[in-house]
């Protein structure tokens, strides 16, 4: 495959998990050095096939200099780049002879490469000998992994895009596609609109842009998605959907799942009530889902991000289990996830619960073989901290050294304002990025400038576990390195000189697929050891492809898992896990009356360091806004378009309000993008209770009661 056609470069977005191809072409620079870059859909890309949404078609006004960081600093300081990793090298080996490894930590991101997730990994856990090394992907799909894990044994995604324009039902739980996943939202309403037959199903809390698409919306009460589901197994077990012969063959645990189930749902009647929706509309969903082979179940944060996230999932996943539709063209689960290379930091190990390439901590074997793969130093032994508890445990002086990666924790997890007290009490606080000013970067003891878009070169994984080419078209910023870089030349520096030698992220990449295949003799899911073969050629020319790929050529395979069984348990059979509804951690009260949902908004990207940038992004939505259903505004005197106190039990801000139909009674929402650095009170996240899913460890971001007055 050609990569240049007419200097047109094949590359991915650098935004959400569809991983849409891109062809870009620098057409000039100006006096400053700014790129004027070109940029289209690729229409032999499968994620998109020629489509891009707002945001990916301004991926070109982003490559500016404007904001960037463009020389290492220590403690405000221009330094060297020798000086500086030679410091953070020094600093992180005192902090872990002193204290051992256990003291300090990497939060990464899903921004990174996997060729940059790969080095962080093998560096904590092959070399520091420590599981602290957790990433943001912590906040968007954690869930899915652990559901994923407890029902087939493997983090594995069964279907494949292809499946939207092949179901004749498609659900859509806990997701607003089309602000969040634009182009999947557009294959799907191509899809409907050549053959409109095809049934949609919206259940959110929230009447978003999404449901225009909808033949049926469940605003459902927020944290209720087991009861409905719950409802949903126990009406297809007692219908035609049952597919008993795949349930005998390849399913354990059915019983005790229904028996849950039955709990949660004694009728049909009760279950509506419990979630909020009529029950015609409930009785239609079920029918519906009941008499349609090919339904796909497609979700997202709504569900994930939960105190009770991982019983969300397994509760959507039982239904396809007993049903057998799961890894059939048109039907399965769906996990669509956040970020760029969320999956590709999912599968080299990212996650601070898993060792490395879909292999566990639990595993002896497993740990015995990583350490001779990587010729580990000292191999962690047991999962490090996740997200939250590591900044925990930053504040309580247990983690005294944190490198920061490609990431704003100080926006971007709940409790905000607590992790920017960690972060200041923190001995030594590392940050690399591409940007020169955001939340987190005040608190670094040292900056060091990565590469951004459009400059940096690997690769990234989509939400159908399809890998590709991230390519640069541009010289680096300044001074600025790829992360794989920085983080080899500190491992050099800390003694690791050895196994960091890389000269190039092709080496890396070839690496990581030879370890895959250890993964897969040990009976996982993921292979792509046929690329460790590749050269450097061909890792510059390398298509899109999915895993798991059996030759370095079967890119063009819709490769998926489970329809005839073949789960990753030891006995080779998928688990339906018995889940009752729990209540969310936090409860409204007569102090916090409202619950605060949180989101994405349709043309900005988590906080707005690059969709900030070009104008036509911003108009869409210039300032923070909260929404409100017009009588809990009254009710509160608030009028419409004025400024509001919202306040938690962690903290409070002041946001305007707008007034809209399209929020339950009782529920008010927020977008995530805005923080100190780009608003003078928006940073939503400083209201978000710190309350995790006790098996996946992911913030409650969409349930946090609040309460609002005039200001
Ligand atoms: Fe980029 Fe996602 Fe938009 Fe595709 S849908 S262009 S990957 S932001």
């Amino acid at each position: 495959m050609t990569t240049k056609r007419e200097n047109w470069i094949k590359t991915t977005c650098a935004y959400c998990g569809v991983g849409c191809g891109v062809e870009a072409q620098v057409q000039s620079y100006d006096e400053l050095g700014n790129a004027r870059v070109k940029v289209r859909g690729d229409k032999t890309h499968p994620a998109n096939y020629g489509r891009l949404c707002s945001k990916g078609l301004a991926l070109g006004d982003t490559l500016v200099g404007e904001g960037r960081l463009l020389h290492p600093s220590i403690h405000g300081m221009r330094a060297s780049w020798d000086h500086s990793l030679d410091y953070v090298a020094k600093g992180f080996r005192k902090i872990i002879d002193q204290h051992g490894p256990d003291s300090v930590a990497f939060y990464v991101s899903g921004q990174l490469l996997t060729e940059d997730y790969y080095v962080a990994n093998k560096l904590m856990k092959g070399f520091i000998g420590s599981g602290n090394i957790d990433t943001n992907s912590r906040l968007c799909m954690s869930s899915s992994v652990a559901g994923h894990k407890r029902a087939f044994g493997t983090d594995t995604v069964p279907n494949v895009y292809a499946d939207f324009e092949q179901a004749n039902l498609v659900v859509m739980v806990g997701s607003n596609l089309a602000w969040c996943h634009p182009v999947l939202y557009q294959r799907l309403v191509a899809a409907k609109s050549q053959r409109p037959s095809m049934k949609i199903v919206v259940i959110d809390p929230r009447k978003t842009d999404t449901c225009s698409l909808a033949d049926l919306h469940l605003p459902i009460k927020s944290g209720t998605d087991v009861a409905l589901f719950n409802g949903l197994l126990a009406a297809v077990v007692a219908s035609e959907a049952f597919d008993k012969e795949y349930v005998d063959r390849h399913v354990e645990g059915v019983e005790k799942a229904v028996a849950a189930a039955k709990v949660d749902a004694p009728s049909i009647e009760e279950t509506a009530e419990l979630v909020g929706v009529s029950c015609d509309d409930l009785a239609c969903f079920y029918d519906w889902v009941i008499e349609t082979p090919k339904t796909l179940t497609l979700y997202s944060q709504g569900v994930n991000q939960s105190s009770a996230g991982v019983d969300k999932v397994n509760a959507i996943l039982n239904t396809h289990l007993v049903t057998g539709r799961i890894g059939k063209p048109g039907s399965g689960p769906f996990s669509v996830t956040g970020q760029p290379n969320a999956m590709g930091g999912r599968e080299v190990g990212g996650l601070a619960n898993t060792l490395a390439s879909h292999l566990e901590f639990d595993d002896e074997e497993a740990r015995e073989r990583v350490s001779q793969f990587w010729k580990a130093e000292r191999l962690a032994t047991a999962p490090g901290l996740p997200a939250v508890s590591l900044f925990d445990a930053i504040a309580e002086g247990k983690v005294k050294a944190v490198w920061v990666m490609a990431t704003n924790p100080a926006v971007s997890l709940p409790n905000a304002d607590a992790v920017k007290v960690a972060l200041e009490s923190c001995e030594l606080v590392v940050v690399s990025d591409c940007v020169s000013k955001n939340d987190t970067l005040n608190f670094a003891h040292v900056a060091l400038p990565a590469t951004g878009w459009g400059e940096k070169s690997g690769v990234v994984t989509n939400s159908e576990r399809r890998m590709s080419r991230q390519r640069a078209l541009v010289p680096a910023a300044g001074e600025a390195k790829p992360d794989w870089w920085i983080i080899s030349e500190v491992a050099k520096r800390m003694g690791y000189a050895e196994a960091f030698d890389y000269q190039s992220a092709a080496e890396i990449f070839q690496e990581y697929a030879a370890m895959t295949g250890l993964a897969a003799q040990m009976g996982r899911d993921l292979d792509i050891s046929p690329l460790k073969l590749m050269d450097e050629e061909d890792y510059n020319a390398m298509p899109p492809q999915q895993w798991p790929l059996k030759s370095p050529d079967s890119h063009t395979q819709h490769k998926r898992f489970f329809s005839e069984g073949g789960f990753f348990t030891p006995d080779a059979r998928g688990r339906c896990i018995a889940v009752s509804y729990q209540e969310p951690k936090t409860a409204t009260s007569n102090e916090f009356p409202l619950i605060l949902n949180t989101g994405r908004l349709r043309d900005q990207w988590h906080t707005m360091t690059r969709t900030g940038l070009p104008p036509k992004l911003n108009a869409h939505r210039p300032e923070p806004e909260l929404h409100v259903h017009p009588l809990d505004a009254k009710a509160e005197s608030i009028v419409e378009g004025s400024i509001a106190e919202v306040s938690s039990s962690v903290g409070r801000l002041r946001v305007r309000v707008r007034f809209t139909l399209d929020q339950r009674r009782g529920e008010v929402y927020m977008p995530i993008h805005w923080s100190d650095a780009n608003s003078s009170d928006g940073r939503v996240s400083q209201l978000v209770t710190p309350e995790v899913d006790p098996i996946s460890a992911q913030p409650e971001s969409k349930f946090t009661p609040v309460a609002i007055s005039p200001w």
